[in-house]
């Protein structure tokens, strides 16, 4: 399974339609400050279920819309899409490709569609869940936050680590029970 193309229509600053094909392996962005590249790390987030407004960067989840420059105005809808490669069926759907479509309106409307059948932010949520990459998972580290790990104390890093390998909610169990 890897992540093979990502479309980015009137997100944040991509108001064209952009499109990114991804090989299997480490892709770089690379680009002047400003010039996009955490915009499209928001886009990979925001099209798996990313329901949070500040893991955007942003006040409200309008904001990923694209605003208008100078010379463009606003757009009414910001749409993403990601095309993930399953053809190792690491993905529990019978598809060898699998393309996941997030749109949100200005007006507030919004949809999610599974290989262009619209469905539930549940069911992508489903999709992801087991793969690794779903929204839970920290497979989305933001700029500034490896320095924020490196810089942590040796309880808060034991912490994320213990959060990460999905055992921190045993640990507060354990100390719940043992505190009765
Ligand atoms: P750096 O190297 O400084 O981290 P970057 O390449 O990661 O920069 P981004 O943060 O991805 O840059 O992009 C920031 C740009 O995106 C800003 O110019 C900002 O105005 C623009 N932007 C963000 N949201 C929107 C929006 N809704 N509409 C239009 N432009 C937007
Ligand atoms: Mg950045």
């Amino acid at each position: 399974m890897y992540l093979k193309n990502l479309t980015l229509r009137g997100f944040k600053s991509f108001a064209s339609a952009t499109n990114l094909r991804l090989e299997p392996g480490i892709t770089c962005v690379v680009g002047p400050n400003g010039s996009g590249k955490s915009n499209v790390v928001d886009a990979l987030a925001w099209v798996m279920g990313e329901q949070g407004a500040k893991s955007l960067r942003g006040g409200k989840m309008e904001d990923v819309i694209f605003a208008g420059t100078s010379s463009r105005p606003a757009l009414g809808r910001a749409e993403v899409s990601l095309t993930i490669d399953n053809s190792d069926g690491a993905l529990p759907i019978d598809y060898s490709e699998v393309t996941i479509r997030r749109t949100l309106f200005r007006n507030g409307g919004s949809e999610y569609a599974i290989n262009g059948d619209t469905c539930r932010l549940l069911d992508v949520q489903e999709l992801l869940s087991d793969s690794g990459i779903g929204r839970e998972m920290h497979v989305v580290v933001g700029q500034g936050q490896l320095d924020a790990v490196l810089h942590q104390g040796a309880e808060a890093r034991r912490s994320l680590i213990e959060e990460s390998a999905g055992i921190l909610k045993h640990r507060k169990r354990k100390e719940k029970a043992l505190r009765k």
